[in-house]
């Protein structure tokens, strides 16, 4: 069970009752029937452009979960239209403003909670603990961003300067905002990115995931009506090729934030420089190739509990995923055989079971190169976990969770986003240069680390390039204001979702100086 110790009221409200099945699970199980639907959404109003998508559920793809109206060129002009009109607006409402409005959000989505996470089981694949923390996360953004709001855009900042001469320094808007949302986290980071953006006085436009455009929706409709106005903030679900390439073309957009691929994301780039006019600002979070490091005075049981969270929570579906864990050969052996062990207790399927660990991958395109990877495995490493899938789950898009043993991570040339976990041992002399192997991959976005001797913690710390680093626990689930996320290098350009410096990146900066 990944989940023990999550189970019950992260929001402060019972979730499961074995014995009464308490309201809350009643109410999520009726939402679970209810068709959902999804449209362009300019100006508060739905639109239809006659052009359609079955949303299927990954559990099971017989089942259509909803239909998504997609958008057309129009819909993305008058969306950018109005939003450019409306963000001057919207800036000048001022930080206070706005952070009351994104807590009203805050609310209004606790309060939506069964329909929420229905939502993002039936249309994400999410178990319910995992549905239940990409709830939590999107709360968490609306009301971090929102005191971020309050305290840095709502009062210039006074600077010295020589008597009768004041100087201000206030932080504004850029304008326009695009937000081009993932399909792993479809409510937390597409209400990040867009919480952030509105926070820090901008118009948005958000893109989310094809695949998950139904939880977008539900989210959208909650920021109206929390009053965020129409205007200010539109919905243009569709694909990346054509209503994403029209976003980042359009001069009207003055910045861009992306979560997904490091491919995408250069590609955005390119586009963005490519355009006429100014520079426009990119914040974009891509992906990782994350390692865990494990010495012989680890905890082997915390190590498996760690490892197996780290890489198989959320079907691996996390940017934050465990890829490869280096183990020290003195100890390798038995902490595979435990680890297989415990892999072997792992549960797949059922999303209403709080006990199911491991859910489906989104798709099967997904699905395929997840299943082409551990081909190419079976062919080139050495098999250590490697089970067959329960043919009960056959309909769904389910891959069974598999562990490979390789000589190097460098026979791994990009991020593999699923249930597969490689393992490398290494030799006790060897650390400094497993350290340069981890960054001669180009990503640095998190590093998990297993030893009880603080000169190995520092060592390790103090050489890999990394955004996120977690000693002695598993490295997923960061939680935003207390390790604000984002990495490196190919991991992506910062800064950190759910820190500090997040809104600054959004925002320009003036200086008034005045003489009376
Ligand atoms: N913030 C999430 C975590 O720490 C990962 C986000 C992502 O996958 O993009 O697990």
């Amino acid at each position: 069970d990944l989940y023990g110790a999550e189970r019950g009221n992260s929001l402060g409200l019972p979730l499961w009752d074995d014995a009464t099945r308490t309201p809350l699970l009643a109410a999520m199980i009726d939402a679970l029937r209810a068709p959902a639907t999804a449209a362009p959404i300019v100006s508060g109003r739905a639109i239809d452009t006659g052009r359609t998508m079955s949303i299927v559920s990954p559990h099971d793809r017989r089942v259509v979960v909803g239909t998504c109206t997609l958008a057309d060129e129009k819909a993305v002009d008058a969306a950018l239209d109005a939003a450019k009109a409306a963000a001057q607006g919207w800036d000048q409402l001022g930080g206070a403003a706005r952070a009351a409005i994104l807590e009203r959000a805050a609310d209004l989505f606790e309060a939506a909670r069964p329909g929420l996470m229905a939502l993002l089981v039936r249309e994400a694949g999410k178990t319910l603990p995992n549905a239940q923390s990409d709830l939590r996360e999107a709360v968490d953004f609306l009301r971090y961003y929102a005191a971020e709001a309050r305290a840095k855009f709502e009062t210039p900042v006074t600077l010295p300067g020589p008597t009768g001469e004041s100087n201000e320094m206030s932080l504004h808007g850029r304008g326009v905002f695009a937000a081009i949302s993932p399909w792993n986290f479809p409510l937390a980071i597409f209400t990040g990115q867009v919480a952030g953006a509105l926070a820090a006085g901008n118009a948005v436009v958000a893109k989310p995931a094809e695949q998950t455009p139904l939880t977008a929706a539900a989210a959208i409709s909650l920021l109206h009506a929390a009053g965020v106005p129409g205007d200010v903030l539109h919905l243009l679900p569709g694909p990346g090729e054509t209503v994403g390439k029209a976003l980042v073309s359009d001069e009207r957009v003055d910045g861009v934030v992306f979560t997904g691929g490091t491919d995408t994301g250069k590609t955005i780039a390119m586009a963005l420089a490519a355009r006429p006019g100014p520079i426009p600002k990119l914040i974009a979070e891509t992906g990782g190739l994350n390692a865990m490091i494990v010495d012989s005075s680890a905890l082997p049981e915390q190590v498996v509990d760690d490892v197996l969270r780290s890489a198989f929570d959320s079907a691996g579906q996390r940017c934050s995923a465990l890829r490869v864990l280096f183990l020290q050969s003195d100890i390798a052996d038995p902490v595979i055989d435990m680890l297989v062990g415990a892999a072997q207790e792992l549960t797949l399927g059922d999303p209403l079971d709080y006990a199911t660990d491991i859910g489906p991958v989104i798709d099967a395109e997904a699905k395929a190169a997840l299943e082409a990877h551990k081909e190419t495995m079976r062919g080139e490493a050495r098999v250590l976990f490697d089970p067959k899938l329960d043919p009960a789950l056959s309909h769904g898009t389910f891959v069974a969770p598999a562990i490979f043993e390789i000589p190097e991570i460098g026979v791994l040339e990009r991020e593999v986003f699923g249930p597969i976990l490689h393992v490398v041992r290494y030799d006790g002399q060897r650390l400094g240069e497993i350290c340069e192997a981890i960054n001669a991959t180009g990503y640095g976005l998190t590093l998990g680390l297993h030893s009880r001797i603080k000169a190995t913690a520092d060592f390790v710390a103090e050489r890999v390039r990394v955004g996120n680093i977690y000693v002695n626990r598993n490295q997923i689930g960061a939680v935003v204001g207390v390790q604000p996320f984002g990495g490196e290098g190919l991991s992506g350009t910062g800064p950190k979702a759910g820190g500090p410096h997040y809104l600054d990146a959004f925002a320009v900066e003036r200086v008034r100086t005045t003489n009376l």
